[in-house]
């Protein structure tokens, strides 16, 4: 027999639970670097280990062998990732230090709450993140050189699909936190806004069964995003905020709706057609623009 009160505290209290979590060990250790790849472990160990014992599709579990190579990729693409966040904030430190001068947004807050700090560096990076994904899908050119058709390309998602991106696409993911807190000179609860964006970019993936009543008025959901992932080009047009649906309800691009389908196309490209996607898209891609 189903153990029912177990489904629904998974399915009621796990999103909230984790971001409580997540903000209060951050509250705790706001100036602690490694706590970005803490986190970012801790919330897949829970999310994976849930997906293989009450997944919300069982078809979209993956093999052990196939989980691996994903994890591996990971790691490679994080490293990169890594890389590329130096790289902005070596070359571009002190350029936008000069234009937060000369346009006078030395504004930001320092004396406020870090908590309420690390909310308005969310909502702002967020912002940015929003224009540069719906740019992805309108715009042939940028979907093609951002690699962002690899990240569509998965028929079957789970938690780990939060760091599977084509290489340069990390280019474009590195944009918006790097403005937020090299413009606005944000400090520390920059940091803490790239903890909670990484906590959503894995749940919002996650292969569960989870609510969106409450959390899902500010916070992206999984259901939300993998209606993002749909392979109907409707249903993929909607929903772009990968961790606060509160611009796609502003500009207007927010539903709610169940997906039976995702991916780019009837069939998964394979890892090498994914990453060729910039140079050469699979014939049979539904969701690209035009
Ligand atoms: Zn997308």
């Amino acid at each position: 027999m189903k153990n029912t009160a177990f489904f629904d505290i998974i399915k009621y209290a796990l999103h909230p639970l984790i971001l409580l979590c997540v903000l209060t060990l951050w509250s705790l250790f706001p100036e602690t670097p490694a706590l970005y790849l803490l986190v970012m472990l801790g919330v897949q160990l829970v999310l994976g280990t849930l997906e293989y014992s009450i997944p919300a599709r069982p078809d979209w579990v993956v093999h052990a062998k196939e989980k691996i190579a994903g994890v591996a990729m990971v790691i490679v693409l994080l490293m990169i990732s890594i890389a590329v966040t130096l790289l902005y904030h070596t070359g571009l430190s002190a350029s936008l230090a000069e234009l937060r001068g000369s346009l006078h947004l030395d504004f930001w807050p320092h004396q406020w709450p870090l908590l309420v700090q690390l909310l308005m560096a969310f909502i702002l990076s967020e912002f940015f993140w929003y224009g540069i994904h719906r740019a992805e899908h309108r715009w042939h050119p940028v979907w093609r050189l951002s690699g962002h058709g690899a990240h569509h390309s998965f028929k079957r998602l789970n938690a780990l699909n939060f760091g599977l991106n084509h290489p340069l696409e990390l280019f474009f993911l590195a944009i918006p936190p790097a403005i937020v807190e090299l413009l606005f000179g944000v400090g520390s609860p920059a940091a803490g806004a790239a903890i909670l964006m990484v906590t959503q970019a894995s749940i919002v993936h996650a292969n569960l069964d989870l609510s969106t009543k409450g959390v899902g008025l500010f916070f992206t959901t999984n259901r939300y995003h993998i209606r993002h992932h749909s392979i109907v080009m409707e249903e993929s047009n909607t929903n772009y905020g990968c961790a606060t649906i509160l611009w796609d309800r502003v500009f207007g691009t927010f539903v709610d709706s169940d997906t039976t389908e995702c991916g780019i196309g009837p069939t998964e490209p394979s890892l090498t057609q994914k990453l060729m996607m910039p140079v050469r898209e699979p014939a049979d891609t539904s969701v690209a623009p035009s």
